[in-house]
């Protein structure tokens, strides 16, 4: 029974995330989205709790997907849980440089091997810090992030509204 790993910060998570979740979910037998406990990312939006709430929501309807964290070495915590590859999205030539590293690097400290999947090209310009900004000063995200998403955000950036 092969296991995938899916890690990221998901502050918050975007349909470009999702998108990555359901297509690993169709080739591995399970799936663990690991959010990453960055103690320096003292500036991140939403809490470690926040991104796995809305994590499990919208992973809802996958089976085979379940939602935990790490702290640490990417490569320990994939030990630990038995995982079989690491998979991540690839959107621009931007990505590569530094994901071909990570996964070079990962592969010399444990042999677990990095599968990437293109992005789709309607999320190829997507990341949670751009949702961020824009949701921020007030901009329309509803395309961007799944509902429950977008209503946090909105609950996040005006009290006024309910999240
Ligand atoms: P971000 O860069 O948006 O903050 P994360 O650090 O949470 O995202 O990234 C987790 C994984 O999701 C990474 O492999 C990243 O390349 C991938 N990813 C993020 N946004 C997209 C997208 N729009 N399309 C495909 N993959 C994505």
């Amino acid at each position: 029974m092969a296991t995938a790993l899916c890690p990221g910060s998901f502050d918050p998570v975007t349909n470009g995330h999702l998108d990555i979740i359901e297509r690993t979910a169709r080739h591995f037998d399970h799936v663990v989205v690991a959010v990453i406990r960055n103690p320096q990312k003292s500036q991140s939006l939403f809490t470690l709790e926040e991104r796995q709430e809305m994590l499990a929501e919208v992973t809802g309807h996958l089976a085979n997907v379940r939602i935990d964290f790490f702290t640490g070495l990417l490569v320990d915590y994939a030990r630990e849980q038995g995982a079989h590859a690491i998979v991540k999205g690839l959107r621009a030539v931007s990505d590569f440089d530094y994901e071909l590293q990570m996964a070079q690097m990962n592969q010399r400290l444990s042999g677990i091997d990095t599968f990437f999947i293109s992005t789709s090209p309607q999320y190829s310009f997507l990341s949670s810090s751009l949702v961020r900004e824009v949701a921020r000063f007030g901009g329309d995200v509803s395309s961007m992030v799944p509902a429950v998403v977008a209503a946090r955000l909105a609950g996040r950036f005006d009290p006024g509204q309910s999240a």
